[in-house]
């Protein structure tokens, strides 16, 4: 070892990182940065809910345990934690708890993987209505985050939904409100709430509304596929209205591939498929909401669309979208909006001179523009794009800017954690360690295995009973 690497080395000479939020952004980033230099990094993670991993345990489905198989490789981080590379606050919201000041004060460089904080808005009159629901109450409600465990109370007497949007949460959306409960979700971490009232659910039909046509279509061919398949479960596919783009499809000639794919697999299934089930799902293209009807006692009835065409404008030989001056009404006694989520800056951004734009902090391959030694990764550098195969590529990227990046040097005035620690017990704020969060998941394994799932997600209240 030269001597310049044995200076690196030294603990007060280590460049001190923190990183807001414990998504698979952050940690994909991370473990990159101490792979590649074990000993410059010292790195402290800041995340506002007890628990890590972002969405992958208040995002993915219940049902795809093969998706969180990521939590494993997140979990090697334990090694760094043990030799005090890195440190986890948990209950620690930045803007909150501690300010962007506060960080800035103490670190070297800060990087930002907050990911997303709500579901995009559709507005149309009546769009408040109480059984208007956005798919990010109704995801966190089935994946047991506690603080939404009234978003749905009952679903009895529930017999039509409508989703408004067509990606890959859709679809999540009509396998938990049609899939077989005991087939399908008993044996996974979904809520214990959420499963007691999908044994009770009516639900029956569940209509996606989708303004745009078929090849604009979000969600991809293979999550399609599972559902299309869910025939043998009892829901059957209701077909989609394929006559309305019969003369696009047949002037583009020849499709690329995904899109051949995903209308052979539509044609196929509705076609042949429907099975015997008494609970189906359709495809409703070129519809926007734009009211709904209540029935006396103040529930919904009916959704009301506004119907476009697919017309060929000859003069640019392009496909476009026109009203069709029609309107109709679809059965819904629940409505899920679901088009998409969406990050939103930090409310000391413009103080500090962070550009945030068009869902996303504007950064160039993750590093932020305007201001020295910050970076951005994930879902809150993207627009909420992409899944989190996308996301190991993007954190690759960041973690090589942020070695690279000749501005981030040791500065040793820079106290790191020893000054954090202080700030937060001056404010008595409970800070829950990577040990605390082992041993919190070690008693919702163990809560969980007694109702024969992998583990029963504690709320955020019983996880800091838990912490000294
Ligand atoms: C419903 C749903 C289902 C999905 N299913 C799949 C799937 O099956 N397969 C797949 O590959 N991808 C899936 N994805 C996409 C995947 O979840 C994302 O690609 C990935 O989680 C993005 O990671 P991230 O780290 O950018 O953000 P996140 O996972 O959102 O992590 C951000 C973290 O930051 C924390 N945080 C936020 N604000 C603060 C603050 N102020 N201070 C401290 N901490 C903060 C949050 O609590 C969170 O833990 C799904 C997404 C959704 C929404």
């Amino acid at each position: 070892m030269n001597i310049t690497r044995r200076f690196l080395s030294t603990n007060s000479n280590l460049k001190k990182l923190a990183v807001i939020g414990s998504g698979p952004s952050s940690f994909y980033t991370i473990l990159q940065i101490l792979k590649k230099q074990p000993n410059n990094f010292q790195i402290d993670i800041f995340e506002k809910n007890p628990s890590p991993f972002g969405l992958v345990r208040y995002g993915v489905a219940p049902d795809h345990p093969e998706v969180k198989n990521c939590i494993d490789k997140f979990n090697e981080i334990s090694e760094f934690i043990k030799t005090g590379k890195v440190k986890y606050f948990g209950n620690v919201e930045i803007c909150k708890d501690l300010s962007l000041n506060d960080l800035y004060k103490n670190y070297n460089g800060i990087l930002y993987a907050y990911g997303s904080s709500n579901g995009n808005k559709v507005e149309f009159p009546g769009s408040l209505h109480q059984n208007i629901i956005n798919s990010f109450d109704f995801v966190n409600w089935y994946n047991g985050n506690h603080n939404y465990k009234n978003v749905i109370k009952s679903l009895k007497g529930i017999k039509d939904i409508s989703i408004i949007g067509a990606g890959n949460v859709a679809i999540d959306i009509i396998r938990i409100l049609l899939g077989d409960v005991n087939k399908r979700w008993k044996s996974t971490d979904i809520s214990n709430h959420a499963l007691n009232i999908l044994k009770e659910s009516d639900v029956k039909n569940v209509n996606v509304i989708i303004r745009r046509g078929i090849l604009d279509s979000k969600f991809t061919n293979k999550e399609l596929r599972e559902l299309l398949e869910m025939r043998d479960e009892g829901v059957e596919f209701k077909g989609w209205n394929k006559e309305d783009f019969d003369e696009q499809l047949k002037s583009l000639g020849k499709l690329d591939r995904v899109n051949k794919r995903r209308i052979d697999l539509l044609n196929k299934y509705k076609e042949n498929g429907n099975g015997n089930g008494n609970k189906g799902w359709k495809l409703n293209y070129l519809r926007s909401p734009i009211g709904i009807m209540v029935k006396p006692d103040g529930n919904i009835k009916e959704l009301l669309v506004k119907v476009s065409k697919m017309v060929h404008n000859e003069e640019n030989d392009k496909w476009e979208y026109k009203s069709d001056g029609k309107i109709e009404s679809i059965p819904s006694d629940l409505v899920i909006l679901a088009t998409g989520y969406k990050c939103e800056p930090l409310n000391e951004f413009k103080e500090i001179g962070i550009l945030f734009e068009n869902g996303k902090i504007i950064n160039n391959n993750g590093k932020i523009e305007n201001i020295k030694n910050s970076y951005c990764v994930g879902w809150v550098s993207n627009n909420s794009q992409g899944n989190i195969n996308n996301t190991v590529n993007d954190s690759m990227n960041v973690a090589e800017t942020i070695i690279n990046d000749e501005d981030l040097i040791n500065d040793e005035n820079k106290e790191g954690r020893k000054e954090i620690e202080i700030i937060l017990k001056n404010k008595k704020h409970k800070i829950v360690k990577w040990e605390d969060w082992e041993k919190i998941h070690s008693i919702e394994i163990d809560q969980g295995n007694k109702d024969g799932k992998p583990y029963n997600k504690l709320s955020f209240n019983e996880m800091l009973e838990l912490v000294k």
